[in-house]
């Protein structure tokens, strides 16, 4: 691999700033940056209003990094594309493009894996492979606008990989991807999920961004949070819930607190009881997912009834819930299940779902 740094993950201010190092003129960083972020180019040599001299410059000292499709699964059902996208290295990632009646929206990758190991998570199992850059986050959004022609209108950071274990990169793809003159996505529509790293909760509400903060909770105490989340025995739950707190109110961001619910684990009346008197009072709202169920683990989705009799708990409590529509169930569009089946056997056309092949 070569070692040029990815020009694509520069942010506005920095590519200005190496720009003018090489003697050009600010306008330059301008148009730059409009060929990488809103035009979205794959090669250099695409900048046709920058002149060769330059063009060769920054060829022998950039790379750009652009991200391979190496299989798209369409989901009969709904519509909802999982890609599946070759970083190099012999590493894949996945995201997902989901279709509501308010536009597009694409979950994305912040790493290769992940080194959190939450029980119930595909993207855990292997452990972390390596974190992405800037540029390949954005770079996710750019090849699913190009193959699908649509515009994407909002942005999960919430597939594999912890965003808060990569905070600066997903700074740098914040900056970059709701510049103006780029892709021009408003941070209102976009949302952060993390397993609720304390310290880097407060760090990120300093940056005053407003983006959507989503914790994924999945307990309702510290006895079970530890049996299936790992991080939970350096955070207990309260100064995870009091990070959030704290980052509502200086954001006056709603935060969300994810809740998948595993039959016999964390789904009783009680938990659900137990997690309305934690979440009492605060600017929040619960998402129920059913959890998907993962071989690897002996963790089964909790029933429909179940589901709903927890959220009518909440509910009562003067907890808003939702519960999560499940999206693209055929094509296996959860939680690093489709990257991991893939890495495992390497051979496409074995799903259920229309495959395509790229
Ligand atoms: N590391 C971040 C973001 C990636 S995971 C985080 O922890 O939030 C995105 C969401 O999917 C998290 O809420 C995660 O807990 C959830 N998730 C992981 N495996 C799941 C499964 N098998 N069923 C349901 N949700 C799952």
């Amino acid at each position: 691999m070569e070692n040029k740094k990815d020009i694509r993950s520069l942010t506005f201010d920095r590519l200005g700033a190496e720009l003018e190092k090489m003697g050009e003129k600010p306008f330059r960083a301008k148009q730059i940056f409009k060929w990488l972020h809103d035009k979205q180019i794959t090669e250099i040599s695409e900048m046709t209003d920058i002149s060769n001299a330059l063009r060769e410059r920054l060829d022998e000292e950039y790379s750009l990094k652009t991200l391979k499709t190496v299989a798209k699964f369409v989901s009969k059902v709904d519509n909802t594309i999982k890609y599946l996208f070759d970083i190099g290295d012999g590493l894949i990632i996945e995201s997902v493009l989901m279709r509501y009646s308010y536009g597009n929206a694409v979950c994305i990758s912040s790493q290769a894996g992940c080194r959190m190991g939450c029980t119930f998570c595909a993207s855990a199992i292997g452990g972390l492979e390596r974190s992405l850059s800037a540029g390949e986050m954005a770079e996710q959004i750019y090849r699913i606008q190009r193959d699908t022609g649509e515009r994407v209108s909002s942005v999960v950071i919430m597939g594999s990989g912890e965003p808060l274990d990569n905070f600066e990169n997903v700074l740098d793809f914040l900056d970059i991807i709701h510049s103006p003159l780029g892709n021009n996505l408003s941070h209102r529509h976009i949302t952060l999920s993390t397993c609720g790293l304390v310290d880097k909760i407060y760090e990120l509400a300093e940056k005053d961004l407003q983006i959507t903060l989503a914790i994924s909770l999945h307990a309702p105490n510290d006895e079970i949070r530890q049996r299936t989340m790992p991080v939970a025995k350096k955070y207990d739950i309260d100064s995870v819930i009091k990070a959030a707190a704290d980052y509502a109110q200086s954001t006056k961001r709603r935060v969300t607190f994810e809740y998948a619910l595993i039959k016999g684990v964390n789904d009783s009346a009680e938990n659900a009881s137990e997690l309305a008197s934690r979440l009492k009072g605060k600017l929040c709202h619960v998402n129920l997912i059913p959890v998907n169920d993962v071989k690897e683990h002996n963790y089964i989705k909790s029933s429909e009834k179940n589901i709903q009799s927890f959220a009518s708990v909440l509910r009562a409590r003067g907890i808003e819930t939702t519960v999560r529509r499940r999206l693209g169930s055929d094509i296996n569009a959860a939680c690093g299940q489709l990257r991991r089946s893939y890495m495992k056997d390497k051979a496409l056309g074995k799903k259920g779902a229309a495959t395509v092949k790229i």
